[in-house]
């Protein structure tokens, strides 16, 4: 698979050894074959739909897990028509499914046995999984705080768990030094072939909405890798014009720690690492600096996009009001509900708003209502 880095635009063929650039930015394809309507598996119900249309190297029969084609539900929410996408029907309960699926493929065919992660949680949960399904061992390391939820969830799978203490970014390092002959990084931040998992979201939500383009995308966002994986897969249309405008791309953070909020609010074109400034119920966006900071501020900005950050008391609310539609997720996911209210007063009501809703709320820690 030829990469490029988005920072310093080297370009090389995707290694082990090389999970990242030498610059330290994470690779992302070098290049998109044109999409081709053509080329949908139409019979096939899953991310494979869209197999022929992927830039990943599988030379072999894909393994399926039923990843993907998740249900687009319209429903009134207040006042006005939303389209909710179900990404908590995953098999791990986690839109992580489709990044890791096509990534687990692809390191398999390049003979990996062993992967690692650093994980909130979600990603962890899925790799394991995966690592299940497809006969090779996963070790994952998550932060102490991670909900024991999660965590129990991973070791059912037959994982390894290593829960590290401090902020996130301690289990990141500690994944990283553990990275080593045998042992493969299958990181959601950085590897380029999760991304291209992503973009199947796009093409799907296109499909089900008749092959049109949403005006409004709202993500919760902490690598953003579903946000720029349809920005990426939406681009694609755009340029074959098979949409006739981008959709607005929303990113939707924790107030106690929003590093793209406020680089957006001051107008910058990369993110600086920020403190969080306590606990935050949205424990799946509780990065301090994304990987690929530029790309999403590039996203944002050149689809007129818009950023909110929400407190801990809408978060609560937030995960509530779902849940009374009878969708229950997990806080983290609950987030785009509020950033949607956030932001309403800016859409037409004529517009056509979808809000990606990423985890199962049987993974968060109970709350008290
Ligand atoms: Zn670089």
């Amino acid at each position: 698979m030829r990469v490029r880095c988005a920072e310093c635009c080297n370009e090389t063929e995707f290694s082990l050894d090389l999970w990242r650039c030498t610059c330290g930015g994470a690779w992302e394809p070098a290049s998109l074959s044109p999409f081709d309507p053509d080329k949908i598996r139409m019979q096939d119900y899953s991310i494979w739909r869209y197999g022929d249309l992927l830039d990943v190297d599988i030379h072999t029969e894909e393994i399926q897990m039923g990843v993907g084609w998740t249900p687009l539900v319209r429903i009134a929410i207040n006042d006005r028509i939303v389209h909710l996408k179900l990404e908590y029907l995953s098999p791990s309960g986690s839109f992580k499914d489709r990044g890791v699926n096509v990534m687990v493929n692809q390191l398999v065919n390049m003979g990996v046995r062993m992967v690692i992660e650093d994980s909130s949680g979600n990603a962890g949960a899925s790799l394991a999984a995966h690592a299940a399904r497809f006969g090779i061992e996963a070790e994952i390391y998550v932060p102490a705080y991670a909900s024991l939820a999660k965590q129990h969830q991973i070791k059912v799978y037959g994982a390894d768990v290593i829960p590290i203490p401090g902020q996130r970014k301690a289990a990141e390092e500690a994944a990283q030094r553990a990275v080593g002959p045998g042992k493969a990084y299958a990181s959601h931040a950085y590897n380029p072939a999760y991304l291209v998992g992503q973009m199947t979201a796009a093409y799907e939500i296109w499909e089900q909405l008749g092959r049109k383009a949403p005006n409004w995308l709202i993500f919760p966002v902490a690598q953003g890798g579903l946000f720029l994986g349809c920005w990426f897969g939406f681009r694609q249309l755009y340029e074959k014009g098979l949409i006739l405008e981008m959709p607005h791309l929303v990113a939707v953070q924790a107030v106690q720690i929003a590093p793209i909020y406020h680089a957006w609010v001051k107008e910058l074109t990369n993110i600086p690492a920020v403190e969080a400034d306590g606990p935050t119920l949205a424990e799946g966006v509780a990065i301090s600096k994304p990987v690929r900071a530029k790309r999403l501020l590039q996203a944002i900005k050149e689809t007129d996009g818009r950023v909110a950050a929400i407190s801990e008391d809408e978060i609560r609310q937030a995960q509530i009001a779902l849940a009374h539609l009878g969708y229950y997720v997990e806080p983290t996911s609950a987030l785009v509900y509020a950033g949607y209210q956030k932001i309403k007063s800016e859409i037409d009501e004529n517009d056509t708003v979808v809000l990606t809703l990423t985890g199962n709320g049987l993974k968060g820690s109970p709350q008290s209502v």
